[in-house]
């Protein structure tokens, strides 16, 4: 299959052959044609499928009828709206519009909230035809009236179920009452719960499903373990081996976005270069965070799950969970962006007491145990071999789920999983003791399904947690370090 017989315009086809690309991935294999037949789509697909050219270029065709160099505002109405949940991700798409649109005068904004709105209040009253935007900000846009749907033809919503966490489905049944009945909608998710096929059935009609696998080579190169050890040993347990290994690109996983300022903190102070990235950071601050690890100026990136989302790391080798996710997932998204290309990756977790049901419930999703390697000098206590609590719900997550969460606590906040995030498993012994370097099975997913989608599994350990139908307050400005408007992690 080539790009030239799914039918693409000659201007898409040179900005893909500008891209590098050959030949379209299994998703924009299937996706272009039915997007282009202006049909709906539900698409089960994750980061690095390449779904993003998969919507994009066909969009981009089908609006290129409107392309106009006029400078009137009334002859560039919105005519598609692509919903993301971060604001990294609302850039990458962004990115990725102006790559593959490059030869067609269709013009395009980003909108995401936590900079200046004014740009983009007077982009939107020039006129333009394709608004990429997080539902938070689109909807101060609207309140602004800088804003008016009644020309929307596509509408596209990535990561729903990101979207979901992030308790933003309300926003986005707000957005959906304004624009018009007639329109292609297109929903993307990485997994498919209840809640997401109940969103798919108001928003989409007669959807063609399109799902395609997770490359296998992510997965296939990508070794696993996890490191029992006491919660409070787990800071220096990540000192000890980022300083005994030769480790470089670190991405280190946490709960919490304090968390994540308080561990890169500690690590700089036992001098390793770290930095923090997550929602209470400036828009520029992540990006200069992101910058250093990229440019090996800072050798561990620690980040919360949302932050992380939509990070633009193509070829990842070192992933550390220092906490585990709240759901098993997250764990698979966590590790996406290690081993890509059939290179070698690696994933390692510490894992306290408490967490053994996460664990479980993560061996049950990747199928497989995790090897457990008990590192000496940080052997944990007796509680890790005893008996496990009772999770209280899926996950155990907050009501608000996990961004809520993290966007409640106060910075002076303990983190609430471990109050929350009980394990559902009986005893767990670690297994052996050996040096942190054991040669360990590689992860083979079963190529075609991603992953078990929670919401299709029959053997989910516990029931799906209740979800706000609130989004959560914005943190107190000043604790944000005086920001104009501050962000919180439900990226708006
Ligand atoms: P996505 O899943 O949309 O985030 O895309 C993941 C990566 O794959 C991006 O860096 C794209 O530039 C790249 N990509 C998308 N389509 C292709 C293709 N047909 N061939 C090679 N790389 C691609």
């Amino acid at each position: 299959m080539t790009f030239e017989e799914l039918g693409l315009l000659p201007e898409l086809l040179k900005a893909v052959a500008d891209a590098g690309y050959t030949e379209p991935t299994p998703i924009q294999a299937q996706a272009i044609p039915v997007v282009l037949a202006g049909k709906d789509v539900m698409g089960g697909a994750q980061t690095g499928t390449g779904k993003t050219a998969g919507f994009v270029l066909p969009l981009l065709q089908r609006l290129a009828r409107h392309a106009s160099t006029s400078p009137s505002p009334a002859r560039h109405p919105v005519r598609a709206l692509i919903l993301t949940p971060t604001r990294e991700l609302a850039m990458q798409v962004h990115e990725s519009v102006q790559t593959y649109g490059k030869y067609i005068p269709l013009r395009d904004l980003v909108v995401y909230g936590g900079v200046d709105i004014k740009p983009q209040t007077e982009a939107l009253r020039r006129g333009v035809e394709i608004v990429v935007a997080t539902p938070g900000r689109l909807l101060d846009h609207v309140q602004q009236k800088s804003v008016n749907f009644n020309s929307v033809e596509v509408l596209v919503l990535d990561e729903a179920d990101r979207m979901l966490d992030m308790g933003f489905i309300p926003d986005i049944k707000r957005i959906l009452a304004m624009l018009p009945k007639e329109r292609q909608s297109l929903l993307f998710s990485a997994t498919f719960s209840e809640e997401i096929k109940k969103l798919a059935d108001t928003m989409l009609k007669a959807p063609v499903l399109i799902e395609v696998a997770r490359r296998n080579a992510v997965t296939e190169t990508v070794t696993h373990r996890m490191h029992p050890v006491d919660a409070d040993n787990k800071r220096q347990l990540l000192a000890h081996i980022l300083k005994t290994s030769s480790l470089k690109q670190v991405l280190v996983f946490v709960g919490t976005k304090f968390g994540a300022s308080r561990l890169a903190h500690y690590l700089e102070k036992q001098g390793i270069e770290a930095t923090a990235i997550h929602g209470d950071k400036s828009q520029q601050q992540r990006t200069e965070a992101l910058d250093d690890f990229k440019s090996g100026k800072a050798r561990v990136l620690v980040a919360t799950d949302v932050a992380a989302r939509g990070l633009d790391i193509d070829d990842l080798p070192h992933v550390i969970n220092f906490e585990l996710p709240h759901v098993p997932e997250d764990y698979v998204h966590r590790i996406g962006r290690t081993g890509r290309a059939g290179k070698e990756g690696d994933a390692t977790s510490l894992v306290c007491a408490e967490e053994r049901g996460k664990l479980a419930e993560i061996e049950k999703l990747i199928k497989r145990p995790i090897e457990q390697v008990v590192v000496p000098g940080f052997e944990p206590g007796a509680e890790f071999s005893g008996p496990a609590e009772k999770r209280r719900g899926r996950g155990g997550r907050t009501e608000k789920g996990e961004d809520s969460r993290e966007k409640s606590s106060s910075p002076r906040r303990e983190p609430r999983s471990r109050e929350r995030d009980e394990a559902g498993r009986e005893r767990r012994e670690p297994r052996r003791v050996e040096p942190a370097k054991a040669k360990l099975p590689k992860l083979d997913f079963d190529p075609s399904k991603p992953y078990e989608s929670r919401g299709s599994s029959t053997d989910t350990a516990a029931p799906e947690p209740k979800r706000s139908h609130h989004r959560p307050k914005r943190p107190v400005p000043a604790l944000l370090g005086g920001l104009p408007k501050p962000e919180p992690e439900t990226e708006k």
